[in-house]
């Protein structure tokens, strides 16, 4: 009797054993999954698309500066920056774009987050007079470079194969994936735009000095770098001035920005005014670009 129930115990604890192992292991597939994505928070949109291209669906996203508010003025709140308290890395340009960083990351306690100042090793054009006094001795505005991006797009890869190398293979592929885009673009617009015999822009504030070294144009702006002040009377002349001699056909002004000064040029000129995307509150990287390129070729033919 004993030995004929000794027989039907083991195969039942057998049984019993292997049922376990089966539903833990399911549920761990389940933790896995929801625990595997990397949380990520950025600064502004443009550093957002660069990291959406770059860590695709393994990462959790958070951007700090709200769709459509204006990058430049923004100073976060609490519960702006409450995702970094359990964030694994955090990405910003730098370069004065966020000065409202190094206060945020004193004030967070998280001894694992890492932080990637996405500028890094970029090719930098110097801001020049009282610019260099209150923002720094370098224009920020690197990602509108489509070369510097691919350098910013490398710093983020690197940043995210740091806290995630478990799917270092899918974050080299994704850059791979966007780099080629990044040329595509490039190349397209490089032969586009380089034979045309115009090389002037006029824009809004000055955020397109990267984009203009890329393709050899040259930039003329209602704002400065960091879009501050209103333009004097005198300034906005000498643009009109400007305008006139070298026959301007397009004014262009951001997404967001005040039409009114950038009207008022185009009307006295005689152009039209269009508008053109910094990335810094919207859009999608390569399609912005896209767009940019194509309204920027136009006006110049
Ligand atoms: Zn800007």
């Amino acid at each position: 009797m004993k030995g004929k129930l000794y027989k039907i115990m083991i195969p039942l604890f057998l049984l019993v054993f292997l049922v376990g192992c089966g539903s833990t292991q399911d549920t761990e597939k389940t933790d896995n999954k929801v625990d595997k994505r990397v949380s990520v928070v950025v600064s502004f949109n443009a550093m957002a698309e660069l990291t959406k291209a770059i860590g695709g669906d393994k990462i959790e996203l958070t951007t700090i500066v709200p769709s459509g508010v204006e990058a430049h003025d923004f100073e976060p709140k609490p519960r702006e920056i409450a995702s970094l308290s359990k964030a694994s890395l955090f990405i910003y340009n730098g370069l004065g774009m966020e000065p409202w960083a190094k206060d945020m990351l004193k004030s967070i306690d998280n001894k694992n987050l890492q932080i990637i100042e996405a500028f890094k090793e970029a090719d930098l054009i110097k801001n020049s007079g009282d610019e260099i006094g209150e923002h720094g001795e370098f224009d920020p505005h690197v990602w509108l470079s489509l070369k510097e991006a691919k350098v910013q797009a490398n710093n983020i890869k690197e940043g995210l194969i740091k806290v995630d190398s478990n799917n270092k293979d899918y974050y080299e592929s994704n850059y791979k994936e966007f780099s080629k885009k990044i040329d595509d673009l490039k190349a397209e617009y490089e032969k586009k735009i380089t034979s045309l015999e115009r090389k002037d822009l006029v824009t809004g504030h000055a955020a397109f000095a990267y984009l203009c070294r890329d393709f050899g144009l040259q930039q003329h702006s209602v704002e400065d770098v960091f879009a501050e002040g209103e333009p004097t009377s005198q300034k906005i002349k000498e643009l009109i001035d400007l305008s006139k001699k070298i026959k301007i056909k397009t004014v262009f002004m951001e997404e967001n920005a005040s039409p009114k000064v950038s009207e008022t040029i185009a009307k006295e000129v005689g152009a039209k005014v269009d508008t053109i995307n910094t990335l810094e509150s919207e859009g999608d990287y390569i399609n912005t670009m896209k767009e940019n390129l194509e309204k920027i070729y136009n006006s110049l033919t």
